[in-house]
């Protein structure tokens, strides 16, 4: 048996497959597998959870030596992680097709999937880890720093600039906040209970500073505001009590929100207990301890709630603490709406999502070459520019140099197409990978979330990323996956996604041109076909055909 190593993508332009499109799917899989990119690199685990870019040892080395021979009209099918055949298609196929974690209704639990991984019959795909396009936390903090705009958007003239946002939880995921509120020009209050968590963010340069008290965090967050000066500021403290606190104090805070670890309440501190303790005690007294939690996320959501009352703006960040404080008996739980219905339908709408891509060049300048072409392309998008230019002074890369942004239907194929025209005339080193997260406008089904409150009650149905991964073999990908449980666990989500290689060839320019536009028509024609207003808006725009609508 095959066993861990350090794994690292090759740079540069010397090809050890039979072509680019082969090179860049084995770049990418060495790529998530990359020390500076996953959490776990041993376990051949990525990042949430247990999402793997591989089965196993054996599966990664025989997919990289079935990449490394693999012809141009050849495509390798993989399940679950596993490379399992290898078929004569043609030079507009897939090189790979890929099926991750999937599993029949029925049998579709935590209980019968982790059965059949202990038997080594499947693998945990997540969302982006096993599809082999997954860069590291800058998706994280643009993703939030996406949903600050939309918040800045709806509410407060485009810009965040003389706001005060309240939040709590700087962990993982919930570190990127300050900066995403910083970078939309707002200032902010963080409150975490566990110091090291306030330090790590501002070792990072994530968080600005760190006030002693809630009296002290909300001076300086206000001469912050009147000086119209961003500034994201930590606080010590149990957000079940700092939130009901500052609203007592009549805080003038315009944005609530929440990235504590709600959705696991054996992660959540209650109101009473000692931080150093609640690993202990959580182990020791799960019962009780969830208990408790919950009553104090109740406490938490209802001091939110007051905050709407007095007309903030507020909403749950996908961590499911509504449906906790309802689980405590309050009533008026579901009284905020959750991110995705507030801000990113509208943007789901027009086919936006999280658009990434990737230099395999492992040339810096090459990003630096595509960012400038970005903002050459859309000069109008001020919240694009914004996002470009900080993101290029402050995103660490990790692995291949990579870029995220959103761009929706009629923007993707045009950024494609520059950057093949880029890599042909020899303006980057290398060719590009051109992919997404599965999190996109028409390629996820996921009722608490993405696809949570659709318009026509549609939340559940799945046949859109079935059709998503299909039209986007059909377009020219380069590699094609469909995949079961994702960030939301087994049983709740089912989520395709693609990658397209801009290799500077007249061939990849027509497959970009036709993925990078059927890829967001399908958010664009799921969202018509839901009912939404502004989908329809862009269909008649930008010329997105309705057959329901024809006629
Ligand atoms: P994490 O476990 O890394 O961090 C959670 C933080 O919350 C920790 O720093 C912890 O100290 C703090 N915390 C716990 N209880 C607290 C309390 N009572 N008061 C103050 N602080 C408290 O988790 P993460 O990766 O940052 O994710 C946070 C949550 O956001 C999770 O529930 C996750 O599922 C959710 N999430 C949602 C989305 C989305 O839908 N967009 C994306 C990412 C994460």
């Amino acid at each position: 048996m095959a066993g861990p190593r350090p794994v690292r993508a090759p740079r540069g332009t010397e090809l050890s497959a039979q072509g680019w499109q082969q090179e860049a799917a084995l770049r990418m899989l060495q790529n998530n597998l990359d020390p500076e990119v996953a959490e776990h690199p041993d376990q051949l685990v990525v990042y949430g959870g247990t999402g793997r870019a591989a089965r196993d040892w054996n599966s990664f080395d025989a997919m990289v030596r079935t990449l490394r021979g693999l012809k141009q009209d050849e495509t390798m099918l993989v399940q679950s992680g596993r490379p399992v055949g290898v078929m004569t298609t043609h030079e507009w196929a897939p090189r790979v097709l890929i099926a991750n974690s999937n599993l029949v209704g029925d049998w579709a639990t935590w209980e019968e999937f982790r059965r059949l991984e202990a038997l080594g019959l499947t693998m945990y795909g997540q969302m982006t880890a096993g599809s082999w396009i997954y860069i590291g936390t800058q998706g994280i903090l643009q993703g939030t720093y996406e949903t600050f705009a939309a918040v800045a958007a709806k509410r407060f003239g485009g810009s965040l600039a003389g706001t005060i946002t309240l939040t709590a939880g700087l962990g993982g995921m919930g570190g990127a906040q300050p900066l995403a509120v910083t970078m939309n020009d707002g200032v902010v209050i963080c409150v975490d209970c566990d110091p090291r968590a306030i330090e790590r963010r501002i070792a990072h340069r994530y968080l600005d500073v760190r006030a002693d008290s809630l009296d002290h965090a909300l001076r300086l967050a206000v001469e912050a505001r009147d000086a119209r000066r961003p500034l994201s500021i930590g606080v010590l403290g149990n957000a079940a009590e700092a939130v009901p606190a500052l609203l007592a104090m009549k805080a003038p805070i315009d944005i609530v929100t929440d990235q504590t670890s709600a959705h696991d309440p054996l992660a959540y501190l209650p109101v009473g207990v000692d931080f150093a303790e609640m690993r202990d005690y959580a182990a020791e007294k799960p019962a009780e301890f969830t208990e408790r939690a919950r009553e104090s996320m109740a406490r938490h959501v209802e001091a939110m709630v007051g905050f709407q009352d007095a007309g903030a703006e507020v909403f749950d960040y996908g961590n499911s603490i509504r449906g906790e404080a309802k689980l405590a008996g309050y009533e008026r739980a579901f009284a905020f709406p959750g991110f995705v219905p507030a801000y990113i339908r509208p943007l789901f709408s027009e086919g936006k999502g999280p658009f990434r891509w990737a230099a395999l060049s492992g040339d810096p300048a090459d990003i630096a070459a595509t960012d400038r072409a970005i903002l050459d392309l859309f000069p109008e998008n001020e919240s694009l520019a914004r996002w470009i230019r900080l993101a290029g002074e402050r995103v660490h890369f990790q692995g291949l140099p990579a870029r995220i942004c959103w761009l929706g239907y009629g923007e993707r194929d045009r950024a494609g197409e520059r950057f093949n025209e880029m890599v042909a005339d020899g303006t980057l080193k290398a060719p590009i990978v051109i992919g997404r997260d599965h999190l996109d406008a028409g390629s996820v089904a996921s009722p608490y979330r993405e696809t949570e409150a659709m318009l026509d009650g549609s939340d559940a149905i799945a046949d859109w990323p079935l059709l998503n991964a299909m039209v986007n073999v059909a377009s020219g990908a380069s590699w094609v996956s469909i995949h079961h449980g994702g960030g939301v666990g087994m049983g709740r989500s089912l989520h395709a996604g693609q990658v397209t290689v801009a290799d500077g060839t007249a061939l990849a320019a027509e497959k970009i041109r036709r993925v990078l536009t059927n890829d967001p028509g399908m958010g664009v024609i799921r969202h018509v076909d839901a009912g939404y207003e502004r989908a329809e808006e862009v269909a008649a725009e930008r010329g997105v055909r309705i057959p329901m609508r024809e006629g």
